[in-house]
């Protein structure tokens, strides 16, 4: 294998999602700018968004009512003065996305006004989910792209997966700031050092680690492992919110029905026709997510079926197929016309409330390192995230980091020359099999002990599994040759470890964490934060 130079520029960007992408974007004009995604460009959880961008853009809501919700939502864990910086910046984001030329949905019958359609999700006291129709992760992720290759300063690296961070502790120079990080080329096999002033890590969630996942193939938890290995802190790990209404069908691979379909009054039942979410809650189907998940989950087990029904057909057909084009369609292909009938549908992990933690300038731990998105911990969404909320604290944790960088850019320095990556301990391994055989291991077992309800007996054997795992990954990563396939389960077997150890510590239920053990909250009047210390912790802080 060919051992392959390196690359410098100004800022390094891991992650071409809503975070990295609007970053690249916000930073070019004023700095060369490598933006790497380890499959095409926008292949992300970006791309799959349904709902929308939640943001207070119509004179009958308020910042205060969207705050309010969003720390209610957190249930004690949220960090007021973030979530209130967030909402604040959320109609300046939106209008940064507008000038972009990205095209919302409009009222109905006013194909010329200026009031844009905004709907209602669970936790939301207001309709304030601005989206375009049922596609707006796309509808945002395409536009950005095409901007993003259009950009001379921009240079794009797709196909490229991150390996690890290049601190100066690891190579023994006295600093131990963020130099750069390995990548492999995908496509020519080999591995390059970049080298940069500032580091982003902007790579999305960890969905991947549950055997049923609404995430993409890329939401492997890369970031956060790359980041904890570096000696960052992490935090809130156990939070994992699982999605209520996945599709269930053998060749649908998780596909997610969004949740504005209860916000336009779709309803669930067992298959029988019974409703069941009365009993759970008061607000029904309009309840936020976990508790609609844990009732689906609860009322599956109990009645032993595999799936439940959702039901939207008592709405117009007219304002289905406006409304949820892509649901209507994906639907019709596997045999279910959403206008007519009921669909059958599952919970699966969507989203990761934890990760690496950073300030509200989207500084990590360690200088010269940033994280923005679902890869970074930075107190928004506390014990559970409201539906929409994330692609707004992408947007605007992606505004303040560049901004933070800019300025930092002005100070003298330069991008350091990086010693190229060490190819002659390892040897080429066609065992496959060992990668793909360990990696479904991990997920079943996260699934059937570290999922939607745990127990302190079901958490124990997980991590009794994941020990023996990452004891067999180090032995074989320090023997062979990195293969993406190797680097992906690397990075979520110590991901999954990481969640393991956080729901360890939680001896209570709060938010999307519920174990039967404490199945009521602590009544601790300022909750804690997860933070889990990495041993190299104080070296990164040291400097
Ligand atoms: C099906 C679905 C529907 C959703 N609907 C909504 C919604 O309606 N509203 C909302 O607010 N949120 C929604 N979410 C959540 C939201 O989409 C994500 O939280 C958000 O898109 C994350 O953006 P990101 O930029 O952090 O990461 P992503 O969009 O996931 O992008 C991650 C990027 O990192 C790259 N990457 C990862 N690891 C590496 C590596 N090792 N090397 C190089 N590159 C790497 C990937 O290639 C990719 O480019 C939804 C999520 C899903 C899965």
């Amino acid at each position: 294998m060919s051992i392959a130079g390196t690359q410098q520029h100004d800022v390094l960007i891991i992650g071409s999602g809503a975070a990295g992408i609007s970053m690249a974007l916000t930073l070019a004009d004023s700095a060369r700018v490598a933006l790497v995604a380890k499959e095409a460009l926008t292949e992300s959880a970006t791309l799959y968004a349904q709902g929308g961008i939640s943001a207070v853009l119509d004179e009958t809501d308020s910042l205060e009512s969207h705050t309010a919700d969003t720390l209610n939502a957190g249930a004690g864990l949220c960090d007021e003065a973030v979530v209130r910086h967030v909402v604040e910046q959320g109609p300046k984001s939106i209008q940064w996305l507008i000038d972009r030329g990205v095209s919302f949905t409009r009222e109905q019958n006013k194909k010329d006004s200026a009031d844009y359609h905004l709907t209602k999700e669970g936790g939301h006291s207001h309709r304030r989910v601005i989206h375009a129709a049922d596609a707006t992760g796309r509808e945002m992720e395409l536009t950005l792209a095409q901007q993003a290759r259009e950009h001379p300063n921009i240079e794009l690296f797709e196909r490229h997966i991150a390996i690890d961070l290049i601190t100066g502790g690891k190579l023994g120079w006295r600093d131990n700031r963020c130099h750069g990080a390995y990548l492999l080329d995908r496509d020519n096999d080999k591995v390059i050092a970049f080298s940069a002033r500032a580091v982003v890590l902007a790579t999305g969630g960890a969905g991947k680690a549950y055997l049923y996942t609404s995430n993409p193939d890329i939401a492997s938890g890369d970031g956060i492992a790359m980041a904890w290995r570096a000696g960052c802190r992490i935090a809130n790990m156990e939070f994992i919110q699982f999605h209520p209404t996945c599709l269930f069908h053998p060749q649908a691979k998780s596909f997610l029905v969004t949740e504005a379909l209860r916000g336009e009054g779709a309803k669930l039942s067992l298959p029988d026709g019974s409703r069941f979410m009365e009993q759970f809650d008061e607000r029904a189907e309009l309840a936020p997510r976990d508790i609609v998940a844990r009732a689906i989950d609860h009322t599956m087990k109990r009645s032993g079926v595999e799936y439940v029904h959702l039901d939207i057909s008592h709405q117009p057909a007219t304002f289905i197929r406006e409304h949820f084009p892509t649901i209507y369609q994906r639907c019709l292909e596997y045999g279910y016309d959403i206008t007519r009938q009921p669909i059958p549908v599952v919970p699966a992990a969507h989203y990761i409330c934890g990760g690496i933690m950073s300030d509200i300038h989207g500084r990590s731990d360690l200088e010269g390192l940033y994280a923005v998105g679902e890869a970074a911990y930075t107190g928004m969404h506390g014990a559970n995230r409201m539906a929409s909320n994330s692609l707004l604290e992408c947007l605007v944790f992606a505004e303040s980091a560049s901004r933070h960088i800019l300025e930092q850019l002005k100070l003298p320095g330069s991008p350091q020359p990086l010693p190229e990556w060490d190819e002659s301990r390892v040897t080429n391994s066609d065992e496959e099999v060992v990668v793909t055989h360990n990696w479904h291991e991990l997920r079943r077992f996260m699934w059937d002990y570290v999922g939607i309800v745990r127990t302190d007996k079901r958490l124990q054997r997980a991590k009794n599994r994941v020990d023996l795992l990452q004891h067999e990954i180090s032995d074989y990563y320090s023997n062979f040759r990195v293969t993406s396939d190797l680097i992906e389960l690397r990075n979520l077997t110590l991901v999954a470890d990481l969640i393991i150890r956080s729901a360890i510590l939680r001896k209570e239920s709060r938010g999307l964490h519920y174990t039967l053990d404490y199945p009521d909250r602590s009544q601790e009047k300022r909750p804690q934060t997860t933070i889990l210390i990495p041993n190299n912790y104080i070296r990164a802080r040291a400097t």
